[in-house]
C-alpha cells in the first residue's frame, strides 16, 4: 500500500514497556519498528521518571544522613550545593547514560527507531509526524501499544511554571524556600523528601485520612513521624479549595481536618495527584481499539487488545503503574506475537517508596485481609532489636511477614525502614515459591545484615525465634 515502512511488530512509546517488547521481539527475529515522539529513549520511567527521582533521592539520603551523625561525633556542617552540577549529575552521568545505552541497544538489535508522534491510522498502519511535520507512515502486521501516562492536572490550577508537575519538580530549577506537595501518594513524598534535603520547607496536603493509601498504617508511621519532624507540615484529611498565582508567590486556600485557617504563600506548588493514561491521544478508534472513558485499553492475560493483532502494556493497561509491570507484560506480548505460548502469571506484583525511611509491599496487606474478611496470621519484627538496624543508627523499622493461616505459606510482606526496597526481594520469591515459614526460618542469613530481619520474623511466627540481635 502507501506506507514508509513496513514491519511485522510496531511498538509505540519507548518507556520501560516499550523498549523492552521491542528488544524481545528483534532478539525473537521478528522486524521491529519503535516510535517515540521524544528525542531520547526510555520513556517516563527513564527521563522523567524512576531513574532521576532516585538520583536525587541518593543525594537526599547522604545529606541527611550527614545531618543527623552528629550523636555519635561526627558533624559536616551545612551543605554546599552547586544546583548545576547536581542537575548535570543528574542529566549527563544517570539519565543520559541509561537513555544513549538503549539507543546502542536498540541499533545492535536491528530495531528501527521512528522519531514521532504516532497515530494510528488503520488496523495495520501508523502515520507517525516528526517534529518537523514530516510524515512517516508505518505498515505493521503486529502492533504493541506502550504510551504510557501523563500527569493528572490539579482541575483549575491556573497556568504558572511555579505550579508543576513530577517533571518541573525533577528540573530542580531552583531551591525554593517553602514549597507545597498536594498529593501524599509516592511522588509526592519522594519529591518531597528531596527538597526537604536540600533545605526547602514542605508541607504535604493529602485528601485522604493517611498517607501512600494502599499500604498498611504500620509501615507508614514511622515515615510519618519522620517527616512531621523534618517536614513544615503533614495536612491529612484535608483539601485545596483555591490556588492563585501573584508575583510573590502561589496563594493557597484549604479545608479540612488540618487546614490552616488562613491563606498561605509557596514560592512552589507541586501537583502529585495521580497520572491518567495517554490512551485518548493514539487514534485508536481508527484501528478499531477500544479506550474506556478514564483512557485505559483493556486487556486479556496475553496483553491483547479487543483488535486479535494488536496488544497494550503498561500505564496505559492500568494499574499498578509500576516500570517492572511494563516490562514484564512486554516480554509476554512479544513472545506472543513470535508464537509463544504465555500469559501474564506474576502472582504479586511489588511496591517500593523510596522516601526515607522506605516503604515496601508486596501481595495481600492486613487491611486487604481484613476488608475481605481473610483470615491470616502475621509476625513482625521490630528493627529496634536487629544489630545491624542499631548500628547503623535506624532502628525505626520493621520486617512484617503475612501468612496463610492454613497453609503457613507467606501471602505478604511489608517492610518499612532504610532499604526496605531491596529487602522485599526475598519475601516476594517466597511468594513466587510457595514458601512457609520454615523455608525462610531455616535459611541461614548473614549476620549482621537487614535481612536477618526477614528471617527473624519468620522464625518470630515460628515461635523459635531465640537470638534477637
Ligand atoms: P512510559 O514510560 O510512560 O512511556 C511511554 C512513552 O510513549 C513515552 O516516551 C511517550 O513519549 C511515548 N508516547 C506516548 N504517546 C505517543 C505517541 N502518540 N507517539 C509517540 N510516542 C508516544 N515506577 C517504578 O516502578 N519505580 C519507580 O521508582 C518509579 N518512579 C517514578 C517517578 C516519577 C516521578 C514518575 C512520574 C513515575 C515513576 N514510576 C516509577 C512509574 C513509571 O515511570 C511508569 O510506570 C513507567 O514509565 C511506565 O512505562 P510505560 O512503558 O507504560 O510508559
Ligand atoms: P498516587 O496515586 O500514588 O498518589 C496520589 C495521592 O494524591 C493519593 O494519596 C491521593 O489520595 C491524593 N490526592 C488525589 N487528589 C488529591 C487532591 N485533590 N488533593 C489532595 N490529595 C489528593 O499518584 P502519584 O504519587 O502522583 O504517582 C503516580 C503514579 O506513578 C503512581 O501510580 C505510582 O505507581 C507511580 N510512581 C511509582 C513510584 C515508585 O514505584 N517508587 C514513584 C513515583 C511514581
Amino acid at each position: 500500500g502507501n506506507n514508509d515502512v513496513t514491519c511485522q511488530v510496531m511498538v509505540l512509546g519507548s518507556g520501560p514497556g516499550g523498549y523492552t517488547a521491542a528488544f524481545r521481539a528483534a532478539d525473537l527475529g521478528l522486524k521491529v519498528v519503535l516510535v517515540e515522539r521524544y528525542p531520547t529513549l526510555g520513556g517516563v520511567c527513564l527521563n522523567v521518571g524512576c531513574i532521576p527521582s532516585k538520583a536525587l533521592l541518593h543525594t537526599a539520603k547522604v545529606i541527611t544522613e550527614a545531618e543527623e551523625t552528629e550523636h555519635h561525633g561526627l558533624s559536616f556542617g551545612k551543605p554546599d550545593i552547586d544546583l548545576d552540577k547536581l542537575r548535570s549529575w543528574k542529566a549527563n552521568d544517570v539519565v543520559g547514560k541509561l537513555t544513549g545505552g538503549l539507543a546502542q541497544m536498540a541499533k545492535a538489535r536491528g530495531v528501527t527507531v521512528v522519531s514521532g508522534t504516532g497515530q494510528f491510522t488503520s488496523p495495520n498502519q501508523i502515520a507517525v509526524t516528526a517534529a518537523d511535520g514530516k510524515i512517516t507512515l508505518v505498515g505493521f502486521d503486529n502492533a504493541i501499544i506502550a504510551a504510557g501516562s501523563q500527569a493528572t492536572k490539579f482541575p483549575g490550577a491556573p497556568d504558572d511554571e511555579r505550579i508543576m508537575d513530577s517533571t518541573g519538580a525533577l528540573a530542580l530549577a531552583d531551591i525554593p524556600g517553602r514549597m507545597l506537595v498536594i498529593g501524599g501518594g509516592i511522588i509526592g513524598l519522594e519529591m518531597g523528601t528531596v527538597y526537604d534535603a536540600l533545605g526547602t520547607k514542605v508541607s504535604v496536603v493529602e485528601f485522604m485520612d493517611g498517607l501512600i493509601p494502599g499500604a498498611d498504617r504500620d509501615l507508614i508511621r514511622p515515615l510519618q513521624k519522620r517527616m512531621e519532624k523534618r517536614f513544615e507540615s503533614i495536612m491529612v484529611s484535608t483539601k485545596v479549595s483555591s490556588l492563585e498565582a501573584k508575583a510573590d508567590g502561589i496563594y493557597v486556600d484549604f479545608e479540612g481536618a488540618n487546614a490552616p485557617k488562613e491563606t498561605q504563600k509557596y514560592d512552589r506548588v507541586l501537583v502529585s495527584i495521580g497520572r491518567r493514561p495517554n490512551g485518548k491521544n493514539i487514534g485508536a478508534e481508527n484501528a478499531g481499539v477500544a479506550v474506556d472513558e478514564r483512557g485505559f485499553i483493556a486487556v486479556d492475560k496475553q496483553m491483547r487488545t479487543n483488535v486479535p493483532h494488536i496488544f497494550a502494556i503498561g500505564d496505559i493497561v492500568g494499574q499498578p503503574m509500576l516500570a517492572h509491570k511494563a516490562t514484564h507484560e512486554a516480554k509476554v506480548a512479544a513472545e506472543v506475537i513470535a508464537g509463544h505460548k504465555v500469559e501474564f502469571v506474576a502472582s504479586v506484583i511489588p511496591s517500593v517508596a523510596y522516601t526515607d525511611p522506605e516503604i515496601a509491599w508486596v501481595g495481600l496487606t492486613e487491611t486487604e485481609a481484613k476488608t475481605k474478611g481473610i483470615d491470616i496470621e502475621k509476625a513482625s519484627f521490630p528493627w529496634a532489636a536487629s544489630g545491624r538496624a542499631l548500628s547503623i543508627a535506624r532502628t525505626e523499622g520493621a520486617t512484617k511477614l503475612i501468612f496463610d493461616k492454613e497453609t503457613h505459606r507467606v501471602i505478604g510482606a511489608g517492610i518499612v525502614g532504610i532499604n526496605a526496597g531491596e529487602l522485599l526481594a526475598e519475601a516476594v520469591l517466597a511468594i513466587e515459591m510457595g514458601a512457609d515459614a520454615h523455608d525462610l526460618g531455616l535459611t541461614i542469613h548473614a549476620h549482621p545484615t537487614l535481612s536477618e530481619t526477614v528471617c527473624f520474623a519468620a522464625e518470630l511466627k515460628e515461635g523459635t525465634i531465640t537470638d534477637m540481635l
